[in-house]
């Protein structure tokens, strides 16, 4: 008896292995979901997640991985316990996090927050895996290396975030050497329409209220003083190899353009998306294929317009800081991210003003230039040891920038 041909038919092949570092957050929580959906297509390798050893336990059962590790020991009994006679081996600690990154998976998403992203991170391109990147520190701390690396060993760097998964696709429209400048758009944050007087006096309440997305802390305060944007200008530096000239930000306060490509015969290709980290993800996790899953749509006629502005560099300095790191080069990033790091922290602690951030951050980036302690990291213990003096220095100035009435 014939059997009529299914509509969908997909070609058999093996499912791609994935590993996810920092599954238990939100980009690793939002994989996992894409990951359920799509079971035949992907088979997980290692999950990793920092303390929460009961969440990383379900999620290891639930996907079916191979290896669960956490990277602080005190929840290795939860771990374990949770995966009895289970099947998949469980691991703590700092190394077991690196060994996740290292066991064969084609494809690794780096989803940890912080400088603990860089050694796992790292390992997966020293073997030349697909790297789906989520962590900034990579970049902004250590990016010369890293890209350096992934060339050496045939590593795939593919970014997670937004703007960067936009300008990646983007980019795919022309080549390299047509390729004018790049457009990064900013919501512009909270503070978009406020005075320097009103974002002089700005709350930690009214920080935290970003208009388009909802993210951690650290992320949404680093939105509303646009050093986000910063960091993402000197992420984009390296991931696609740009002049600092090359690209330019435009606050855009409906974030539904995510990033624009301008190449030499005056096309601009941009890529829109609804405000779901799961589109940028999915792209990632398929690439260079598509997932079909029920992805919220973009209805353009209901937002109804569009709407671009200039940033304002003397409301927002630190987006002006990350432009002056990005040319100066060497480990100037590595100290930004740092002090901006304690500034936000010492914000959150009501230490210091909205405006002693950037404050904060120029100053620890003018004693550390004046120290002569900005050198390009070679390796990742050496952007880490910059990270760290960099932060006693922060926390040196902080109550010189505490003091004033910023
Ligand atoms: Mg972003």
């Amino acid at each position: 008896m014939d059997r009529a041909p299914t509509l969908r038919s997909k070609p058999v092949t093996a499912p791609r292995t994935v590993s996810i570092l920092g599954a238990t957050g939100s980009i690793g929580s939002s994989t996992a979901d894409l990951l359920r959906r799509e079971r035949d297509r992907f088979a997980v390798e290692a999950l990793t997640a920092h303390k929460n050893g009961a969440a990383l336990a379900r999620l290891a059962r639930d996907l079916g991985a191979r290896f669960a590790a956490v990277a602080d020991e005190s929840a290795y009994a939860e771990l374990k316990s949770g995966l009895a006679r289970s099947g998949i081996e469980a691991a703590a600690g700092p190394e077991a996090v690196v060994e996740a990154a290292r066991r064969p998976a084609e494809w690794v998403i780096g989803a940890i927050t912080g400088a603990a992203g860089l050694e796992p991170a790292l390992a997966a391109i020293e073997r030349g895996a697909t790297l789906a990147l989520a962590n900034k520190e990579c970049l902004v701390c250590a990016g010369t290396l890293f890209m350096k690396r992934a060339q050496k060993t045939g590593a795939t760097v593919l970014p997670v975030d937004s703007e960067h998964n936009a300008l990646f696709q983007a980019l795919t429209a022309g080549r390299r050497e047509d390729v004018t400048k790049v457009i990064i758009t900013a919501s512009g944050g909270p503070f978009r329409t406020w005075s320097k007087d009103e974002i002089r006096k700005a709350t930690l309440q009214a920080a935290l209220k970003h208009p388009n997305w909802s993210m951690g802390p650290k992320v949404t305060i680093d939105s509303a003083t646009l050093m986000n944007k910063g960091l993402e200008i000197i992420e984009a530096h390296h991931l696609f190899a740009l002049d600092p000239d090359e690209i330019e930000v435009v606050v855009h306060p409906q974030s539904i353009v995510h990033g624009m490509v301008e190449f030499l015969d005056g096309s601009v290709i941009a890529h829109l998306g609804a405000h779901d980290m799961r589109i940028p993800i999915s792209h990632c996790l398929a690439w260079p294929d598509r997932i079909d899953w029920p992805a919220p749509r973009l209805d353009l006629a209901a937002i109804g317009s569009l709407t671009f502005e200039k940033p304002d560099l003397e409301r927002f300095p630190a987006l002006g800081l990350a432009w002056a790191t990005m040319r100066t080069g060497g480990g100037a990033t590595t100290v930004l991210n740092a002090a901006n790091e304690i500034a936000v922290a010492a914000f959150v602690e009501g230490q210091i003003g909205f405006t002693g951030i950037p404050a904060l951050v120029e100053a620890t980036i003018d004693g550390a230039a004046s120290r002569g302690i900005m050198r390009e990291p070679g390796s990742i213990a050496e952007a880490l040891a910059l990270d760290r003096d960099s932060r006693c220095l922060a926390k040196d100035f902080l109550p010189q920038i505490a003091a004033k009435a910023f």
